[in-house]
């Protein structure tokens, strides 16, 4: 988790981890920008959480920085009124599950996730038909209404762990078949059946790209995140979630080139954290493939509206809501898996 930071961090620092299009154009502008945010947060008793995919500027002006799981800590511990979402629709309706009093703002409501909409109630009922007896594990990446028929959640930082808690060997995981997979491999005395959903812009990454990169980068060490494919994740040195990638990086002190396979923006968080490392993405081509174009939905004038203009305001059915709380409460009482 990070806090408040400066916009000439971002230019400074990110500049060089930043695809151009994305680049902050005039950074006095973009500091402004902020201190009006910060100043709004205030008065309204407002909470900023932020994904790691978020926009360096996005990042930077929000109170909390992390992965799905840590925001969701933070959300669930939080005192603010008002809780901003800078991430996608699903986080966002994570957090009002877990505080159905608090007023849960989504900047911008296209934010979706392709990983989301793999998978529907209708087709996890079904699916559920064919495998009696299993017990449903989801990914934090899908709706309520999918969380509420599950029997627990987990997030790519506990995904191991939750599934090695179950007092069971019979297990349903969804939606995401690349980080269902990579489960399975650490957890072999379980009979793992996996959907076949995926997120595409990890989905998309091919070792022939990572290997590539890694020729021009010899001894660099390759970490990536389980919704990578397998092709990928077998040749990686670590496998984590963002915020684990953060840990990733401080265990291996020696090296001073890291090849990361994940969406480009978290290379942002890691340039904060060890300036004194090389970051590469492992596409070879910065913000033309491991882009989430979702995450990007949200900008400093979103969030500013947002807080102005109280929205856009998520709300979960009620029972959907009852029922997905105790799904993600029971992942919560795991711990991180390292
Ligand atoms: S990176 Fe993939 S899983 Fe994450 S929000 Fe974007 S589409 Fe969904």
């Amino acid at each position: 988790m990070s806090g408040v930071g400066s916009v000439g961090e971002i230019v400074t620092i990110a500049a060089a981890s930043v695809p151009e299009l994305w680049r902050v154009a005039d950074p006095r502008e973009a500091t402004r920008r902020i201190g009006q945010i910060r100043a709004l947060a205030t008065a309204r008793n407002a909470v900023l959480l932020a994904h790691n995919y978020q926009l360096p500027e996005v990042q930077e002006a929000a109170d909390f920085v992390g992965d799905s799981l840590g925001l969701s800590l933070e959300a669930q511990k939080t005192g603010a009124d008002v809780i901003v979402f800078c991430g996608v629709h699903f986080m966002a309706e994570s957090a009002k599950i877990l505080n159905p009093g608090k007023t849960v703002l989504l900047p911008n409501l296209s934010a979706g996730c392709a990983l989301a909409d793999s998978i529907t109630p209708e087709s996890l009922l079904k699916w559920k038909e064919r495998y009696p007896g299993y017990l449903v594990v989801t990914y934090i990446n899908s709706s309520a209404e999918v969380k509420a028929l599950s029997d627990i959640c987990c997030t790519s930082a506990n995904a191991v762990s939750v599934i090695r808690s179950l007092p069971t060997d019979r297990i349903l995981f969804t939606p995401d078949r690349n980080l269902g997979r990579w489960v399975a491999r650490q957890v072999p005395e379980k009979d793992i059946v996996i959907y076949d959903g995926a997120c595409p812009t990890h989905d998309v990454l091919r070792d022939a790209s990572v290997e590539r990169v890694k020729s021009g980068h010899p001894g660099a060490v390759v970490i990536a995140h389980p919704e990578c494919r397998e092709d990928v994740l077998q040749m990686a040195d670590e496998v984590c979630s963002t915020s684990g990638m953060v840990q990733a990086v401080q265990r291996h002190p020696e090296a001073r080139t890291f090849i990361v396979a994940t969406e480009w923006a978290l290379i942002h968080q890691l340039k904060k954290r060890f300036p004194d490392r090389e970051f590469i993405p492992a596409d070879g081509c910065i913000g033309c493939r491991l882009h989430c174009p979702y995450m990007k939905m949200i900008t400093l004038d979103t969030v500013r509206r947002a807080l102005l203009e109280n929205v856009f305001e998520i709300t979960v059915d009620a029972e959907d809501a009852a029922l997905a709380r105790r799904a993600l409460e029971r992942m919560m009482a795991v711990p991180r898996d390292r």
